[in-house]
């Protein structure tokens, strides 16, 4: 019987190439954003955290706040779409070249991910996965974002045990029977490092603490809704002065978590490639 992983991890990959196909010249990332977030619900999942288009030497955490007026055009565009069914998560992202002059850094993110996949099974170490990444990126002449790393999956949590490293650190820990992962090499023209740059729009909310004013515990409420998992602007309803109002209180309150944009160090492009799998017996690619 299928399971609530495999579900969510069918629904994320169908998300995903329903996403690549509103990636566009000419189209509103806005636009595609909430078409993208909608056909999650449609599906009958919900998203794991905001669907996020960064692009260029933007790796990651890039979501549209609400007034965004970004046009495709030439952008190399990495999208991430994480859904959950029942807090049952898929994680998967690709990288769409629209100038078509990046075809090389696309594809090593891309065949770094389908290397560390051939390899994976019960008892690889983490450390042979970020080797094998590593590897295939810096055969294409490119360098892997080593402050950017895979995660594990637990109900309503996308960054659990362990951290699944794109370069050789020499951590022999060995993947188990039973573990989901996300595997998500980085390529990048850059230095491969990234840092926090520009406003978040991805955020979470790490304890519930009492709020007196009636449309900020309104927002607080919707939050709560989440379970945990990320959300942003654009999905807690009321009007943006009233949501910047409420977060600024969250943040006084020490319960908000922001996760502004990841800004590769040199302005170097990246590409993204993301799968999750199932660590088992025989290995499980649950976003196939
Ligand atoms: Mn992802
Ligand atoms: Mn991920």
């Amino acid at each position: 019987m299928e399971d609530n992983y495999e579900k969510a991890g069918k629904i994320a990959r169908e998300v995903l190439e329903y996403g690549k196909s509103l990636i566009k010249k000419d189209t509103l990332l806005l636009d595609a954003t909430n078409k993208i977030e909608a056909k999650i619900f449609e599906l009958g999942a919900k998203p794991a955290f905001p669907v996020q288009i960064s692009m260029d030497d933007i790796a990651a955490h890039y979501c549209a706040p609400p007034d965004d007026e970004t046009v495709f055009s030439n952008q190399l565009v990495s999208l991430d779409v994480g859904v959950h069914v029942d807090g049952f998560i898929g994680d998967n992202a690709c990288t769409i070249d629209l100038s078509g002059k990046n075809k090389e850094l696309t594809e090593a993110s891309r065949k770094a991910l389908d290397n560390a996949i051939k390899i994976t099974q019960i008892g690889t170490t983490l450390s042979e996965i970020g080797k094998t990444i590593q590897e295939t990126i810096e055969s294409y002449g490119f360098k892997p974002v080593k402050n950017l790393s895979g995660h594990g999956l637990d109900e309503y949590n996308i960054h659990s045990f362990p951290t699944v490293p794109n370069y050789d650190t020499e951590d022999d820990t060995k993947l188990e029977k039973g573990q989901i992962i996300a595997i998500e090499p980085f390529a990048t023209k850059g230095v491969g490092l990234i840092h926090e740059k520009g406003l978040p729009n991805v955020f979470s909310i790490n304890e519930i603490k009492p709020v007196r004013v009636p449309f900020v515990r309104q927002i607080l409420n919707k939050i709560e809704e989440y379970n945990g998992l990320p959300f942003t602007k654009r999905w807690l309803g009321s009007s943006l002065p009233k949501v910047n109002l409420a977060l600024n209180q969250f943040k006084k309150l020490k319960i908000l978590k922001e996760y502004p944009p990841l800004v590769e160090k040199e302005n170097g492009l990246v590409s993204q490639a993301e799968h999750t799998l199932k660590v088992d017996d025989k290995v499980k690619v649950l976003t196939l």
